[in-house]
């Protein structure tokens, strides 16, 4: 027993020493986000195979990001439901494209209770059969379209290779449906999320993203049209960090969404989906972080702001008081602030500790302070020390987070400009995909062997067609021929 207890208690120093130091980008970039990913107390790894447990400081970012979505979803209309987490095998096999490209990351049922089951149920990768299917029931003529429904869920996908957050086996989103009653109608829709995406992205994740439409090749399994939204990390690859789909009526023929046109005669309706999930939390670990470890944007910082005590002579008499009075200050104009008093740890082991988990502002209030009437306000994003005066302090602090908010994103959009090029020849987008990481701008024909040689030959995908994107002129990058598009390419999560 006491030989095992001592071996426990190796083990644990060993994990402990582990996760204490966080190795630098430099170094690799990959053990560098495990490192933060665990040490900041996001997510931990559990005893299942490719899932995590969101730890509550990971999971109160999640509530953020959902806070500040959920509310633009119903701002343009749309409601919340709910629908089962399993789905009838033969309800998935209706949309051909659909199965070819969902199957393989299926996780069955099989078995309830004692028994086999008489059909096998798939867990949902994502909800277009199911929902479709009820469609079909509430949709009769189009007085009742469009329908705009969104659900908050988890969604699983037998994933081979996981890493958490970025891609997980199970792993939550939002997933919104639409149903309308003509064409232009559901592209309008498909627009106008990925519109809410981008500027949800960039003004609350601080993440600058490219919006445009994906390739025939890396569009969602059954859809006619899929865009994006594609963000660059701190290692030059891009992420994916939210899709809209236009599905045409292919979803609406396979599950015999029909109404009543004002035309009296029976059509197909017109349907979209999209989607962001928890991989966002990763977006922005990747693209803010730094090697003393997380920076969070303030919008969606758990604490936006930090409170060490400096313990010295009989602080908790003196000092704890009066920062006491400054937490309720800051809370009354709606900032999210932490109080450290715990007097187990130094001041110093503090501002470590919370730079590290990446809290955008700390101040730090000591005996001296008091006298001055002031407090020393550090910014985790540029590390500047600002004595700031007591009097007007939370008007301060609050438009100090607007700062920090907006020279994350200006710094994430320069460090985009300095790792975009734009290339003309195939030997100069070979060289720049082995060496300097980030996004290739090329012409492109248009053609799906092209992209596939060129992933082949260089592992960089297109991640999509910007919105805004320069028309095309010159050769296709890859055969010459006459280029259709500008399209973006990377590396890519
Ligand atoms: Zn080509």
């Amino acid at each position: 027993m006491a030989e095992q207890a001592t071996a426990r208690s190796k083990e644990k120093e060993k994990t402990d020493a582990l996760v204490t130091e966080i190795t630098p980008q430099s170094e690799d970039f990959s053990r560098w986000y495990l490192d933060v990913v665990r040490r900041a107390e996001l997510a931990d790894y559990t005893p299942v195979k490719g899932c995590m447990a969101i730890r509550p400081y990971g999971y109160a970012i999640w509530e953020l990001i959902q806070q500040g979505l959920d509310k633009r979803f119903k701002e343009s209309g749309h409601v919340n439901a709910y629908f089962p987490l399993f789905i009838p095998e033969s309800l998935l096999m209706r949309e051909a494209e659909h199965v070819e490209g969902f199957a393989p990351q299926v996780a069955w049922v099989t078995r309830g209770g004692e028994e086999d089951l008489e059909e096998r149920l798939i867990i949902r990768p994502t909800s277009e059969v199911i929902i479709g299917t009820m469609y079909s029931k509430w949709i009769k003529s189009w007085r009742d379209l469009p329908v705009l429904i969104n659900q908050w869920a988890n969604v699983v996908r037998w994933e081979k290779v996981t890493r958490p957050f970025l891609r997980t086996t199970e792993f939550l989103w939002q997933e919104g449906h639409t149903a309308h009653e003509t064409e232009a109608e559901a592209q309008d829709e498909t627009m106008r999320i990925l519109r809410i995406y981008k500027d949800f992205v960039e003004t609350q994740l601080a993440m600058p993203v490219i919006d445009g439409q994906k390739s025939d090749s890396e569009k969602f399994a059954g859809a006619s049209k899929t865009y994006s939204i594609e963000a660059l990390m701190g290692d030059g690859r891009a992420l994916q960090a939210g899709t809209s789909h236009n599905l045409g009526q292919n979803f609406a023929k396979a599950f015999e969404i029909q109404f009543q046109g004002r035309d009296k005669t029976l059509q197909h309706a017109w349907t979209t989906s999209w989607g962001v999930s928890t991989r966002l939390i990763g977006g922005v670990i990747m693209t803010h972080g730094d090697d003393s470890g997380l920076i969070l944007p303030p919008r969606v910082a758990p604490y936006q702001v930090v409170i060490v005590p400096i313990a010295r002579g009989n602080w908790q008499e003196t000092v704890l008081p009066r920062a006491r009075d400054i937490q309720n200050e800051l809370t009354a104009k709606g900032i999210r602030v932490m109080l450290d008093d715990r007097d187990a740890y130094t001041p110093g082991w503090k501002f470590a500790e919370w730079e590290m988990r990446g809290v955008p502002l700390r101040l730090e209030i000591g005996p001296k302070d008091i006298e001055k009437s002031q407090v020393l306000l550090a910014r985790r994003d540029t590390r500047e020390k600002l004595p700031t005066a007591m009097d007007g302090l939370a008007a301060n602090i609050v438009s100090l987070l607007d700062t920090i908010q907006d020279n994350l994103f200006q710094r994430a959009l320069q460090f985009r400009k300095e790792h975009t090029q734009r290339v003309s020849n195939y030997d100069e987008f070979k060289s720049l995909m082995e060496g300097r990481p980030g996004f290739v701008i090329a012409p492109w024909c248009g053609s799906a062997e092209c992209e596939a040689e060129i992933k082949a030959e260089t592992q960089a995908t297109l991640r999509n067609i910007p919105m805004t994107g320069i028309a095309a002129s010159g050769a296709c990058v890859k055969c010459g021929r006459a280029a259709a598009a500008e399209a973006w390419f990377a590396k890519a999560y």
